[in-house]
């Protein structure tokens, strides 16, 4: 859906009939833009679908439901517009480097917490290459609890992602935390990732939503599900709507997890947006024993994907080597999360 930067967002949406001519589509859209509306054209899916942009009472007058190539118009009553399945139903399928996210197309991300030197990133990815892995994570910035925790390389960090990815052809994500490094993370990294704890910065997805470059929100964990979506809304609402969502996992007051990985947002996102869904049984759970069965169980309830992080060394690891899967657990884990997408959405992983 190529459109750019928008200030609105579709109020109404008028559905064409799949026998609609172009004709028919083009009329409608001069009317809208005749009243000062503006209209947004989506052919992606079986039948054509104008968006309405502009003040509901403006829009209410316009008479669509009599013009001809109409099926029907249905005002658009969620806070979140663009991504939301009201409006597009159907999976937005997004390439990060000939990698597809979505539809039938599953990820599997993983990589360490932290890239830490050329040596354990350069072995992470073989290993996750090897084993089935088709992204490579690895944070440069990192948002630890303590100041005192290692930080993450910055800039170096990035440099060693790109050279990784270039060695072992996988595409690399890392993650965003302020917009002064959005320039070096553009030049060298294939998806930008938004960490649970900046997820409600607004203005930095605003920032997000002008860059052509996939990002991944992660759910805030104190975020609702509404939250999350109205987060990517402020990244779609800038134009840029190559976006994946991220359940990893919330506060509640259990404590034999880190967070509570909440499975049950995935139906629910999956019913509420067209953007691919990806689940982190890693941050989830905090826990490496909890890693892979949670891994299956998000695929099991229809994710598009996993995030997992993989450690040569879990043991010596500068972050998080308490979750952390070895290259033989992770083997494991992509061949037992095979067999189970293949089993609830036959076709490719
Ligand atoms: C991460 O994926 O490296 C990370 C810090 O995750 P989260 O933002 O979900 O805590
Ligand atoms: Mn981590």
């Amino acid at each position: 859906m190529a459109r750019n930067g928008n200030s609105g967002a579709p109020e109404l949406m008028v559905l064409m009939r799949s026998t609609a001519s172009s004709d028919e589509v083009d009329h409608i859209v001069g009317l809208i833009q005749e009243s000062g509306a503006g209209a947004h054209v989506d052919q992606s899916g079986e039948a054509t679908v104008i968006g309405v942009i502009g003040q509901r009472a403006q829009i209410a007058a316009l008479p669509f439901e009599s013009l001809p190539g109409v099926e029907r118009v249905v005002p658009l009553r969620k806070g979140f517009k663009w991504v939301s399945r009201e409006y597009l139903d159907r999976d937005t399928v997004i390439d990060i480097c000939g990698r597809k996210v979505g539809g039938r197309h599953f990820a599997m991300m993983a990589g360490p917490c932290a890239v830490e030197s050329y040596e354990q990133t350069l072995q992470a990815a073989k290993d996750v290459k090897a084993a089935g892995g088709t992204l490579l994570r690895g944070g440069a910035f990192k948002p630890r609890s303590s100041p005192y925790a290692f930080q993450g390389l910055g800039v170096r960090g990035l440099e060693i992602l790109s050279a990784v990815g270039q060695e072992t052809g996988l595409p690399v994500a890392t993650e965003l935390m302020d917009a002064r490094d959005l320039e070096p993370v553009l030049e060298h990294i294939d998806l930008i990732w938004i960490g649970a704890r900046n997820m409600a910065n607004f203005n930095l997805l605003s920032e997000l939503g002008r860059v052509r470059k996939p990002v991944m929100l992660k759910r805030g964990m104190s975020a609702t599900v509404e939250e999350l979506l109205m987060a990517a809304e402020y990244v779609a609402k800038e134009g840029n709507e190559d976006i994946i969502l991220c359940e990893r996992g919330i506060r509640t007051f259990e404590r034999s997890t880190r967070f509570t990985l909440d499975l049950s947002a995935v139906p629910v996102l999956k019913r509420e947006t067209h953007l691919p869904v990806l689940v982190d049984p890693s941050h989830g759970t905090g826990k490496n024993f909890m890693v892979t069965p949670l891994a299956r169980a998000g695929v099991a309830v229809g994710a598009d994907g996993l995030i997992v992080e993989v450690h040569d060394q879990p043991e010596h690891a500068l972050s998080d080597g308490a979750q952390a899967l070895t290259l033989d657990q992770y083997e494991q884990l992509v061949t037992e999360v095979r067999t189970i997408h293949e089993v609830i959405s036959p076709v490719s992983v």
